[in-house]
């Protein structure tokens, strides 16, 4: 090795053991030479800001990037963070881990953002059911180094590691980045993702549910039926924020295990019910024929996930090209039309003002 790590960690998971090699960027790192658009000479190597929207990751997203040969007495998961920082060589990007064949090398704490999925600013939800998320905002990244089955195993077993952690469903958080980015990455677990995604499951140990009673274990994703009562600014808050809020459906968007209010919910019945920590004994199972879809009413603001506008909200043809994703005020709704909801964008751009279709629309 030529670093000295900060600390050196084993962890296990699905059986197996990890070893995490963490030499942490200084958040008073500047960089050394111009390297991108958001990293100029002086400026900060990495984003200094926290992950998720309270320093918790909502996902893990998987990187590729190419073999690089090395002295014996290193390996290329060290090279890349010395590439990253000091040396300044990665173009600006800035990943949570690089891994190779065994080798864990962490750059980033998990608190905190990267650069990494070149999604700009926008949150959006990529998978069906899941969590409104951004790559970069959201996400651990983890550089799988090489088209090597041991990187990939590796990289297997610290994705499982990370879901398991911060208690988060692969089926709705383990990225691609392509999910974010219109990029073929990760280049060599692309072709066989499913198998990729099967053996990070393997190792969190899903199994059947036993017969009988199951205990309700929510997850992150998932519609839950809110019960009423308080809410919380942190899972381990001493007092609550106002009053008693009402019953009300709503998305589970983060869990932190042990916490004293471990379920961060938000009410999706239009309402703002609901929006913080609440006990875990407020949060209930949402009958299967009763799961409320997401249905915005007019007057409330949604987010926009970018796409077409049309004129009317039958409109055969819309005007103009491919509208950003914003923030918008939803000011009409025409149930059952081609494109049901008007929309006017209210984060001061113009970037969407017309009818568009249903699924382009979710919760802010
Ligand atoms: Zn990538």
């Amino acid at each position: 090795m030529i670093l000295t790590p900060d600390a050196v960690r084993t962890e296990t998971v699905g059986g197996v053991t990890i070893t995490i090699r963490e030499k942490i960027i200084p958040d008073s790192a500047r960089s050394a030479k111009d390297q991108a658009s958001w990293c100029r000479k002086g400026d900060p190597v990495k984003p200094c800001r926290p992950i998720g929207r309270s320093g918790i990751p909502m996902g893990v997203c998987i990187h590729n990037t190419g073999d690089i040969a090395t002295p014996a007495a290193t390996n290329p998961a060290e090279q890349y963070t010395r590439a990253t920082w000091p040396n300044c060589n990665m173009g600006g990007a800035a990943v949570h881990f690089f891994v190779y064949d065994g080798e864990i090398w962490q750059n980033l704490r998990e608190s905190e953002q990267g650069w990494h999925s070149g999604d700009g600013s926008f949150r959006r939800a990529v998978k069906e059911n899941g969590p409104v998320i951004c790559g970069n905002l959201d996400t651990v990244a983890i550089e799988c180094i090489g088209n090597r089955a041991g990187s990939e195993e590796t990289t297997a077993r610290l994705a499982a590691y990370l879901l398991k952690k911060y208690g988060l469903d692969p089926a709705t958080s383990l990225y691609a980045h392509h999910d974010f980015a219109n990029k073929y990455c990760p280049a060599y677990i692309l072709p066989h993702w499913q198998a990729f995604y099967d053996r990070v499951t393997a190792l969190l140990g899903e199994v059947a549910a036993p017969s009988g009673a199951t205990p309700f274990a929510p997850r992150v994703g998932e519609t839950v039926r809110f019960l009423g009562g308080k809410h919380y600014v942190s899972a381990n808050a001493k007092t609550a924020s106002g009053g008693e809020r009402r019953a009300c459906t709503a998305k589970l968007t983060q869990i932190a295990p042990g916490g004293a209010h471990p379920y961060h919910v938000i009410a999706c019945d239009g309402s703002r019910a609901v929006y913080g920590w609440v006990d875990a004994g407020l949060v209930a199972p949402v009958e299967k024929d009763k799961a409320a879809p997401f249905e915005p009413k007019a007057g409330t603001e949604v987010r926009f996930l970018g796409g077409r506008h049309y004129a009317s909200s039958a409109a055969a043809n819309p005007v103009g090209g491919e509208r950003r994703a914003c923030r918008a005020m939803l000011t009409r709704v025409v149930p059952g039309a081609p494109h049901p909801y008007h929309l006017i964008a209210s984060d001061g751009s113009a970037a969407v003002y017309g009818w568009v279709d249903e699924v382009l629309v979710a919760p802010l």
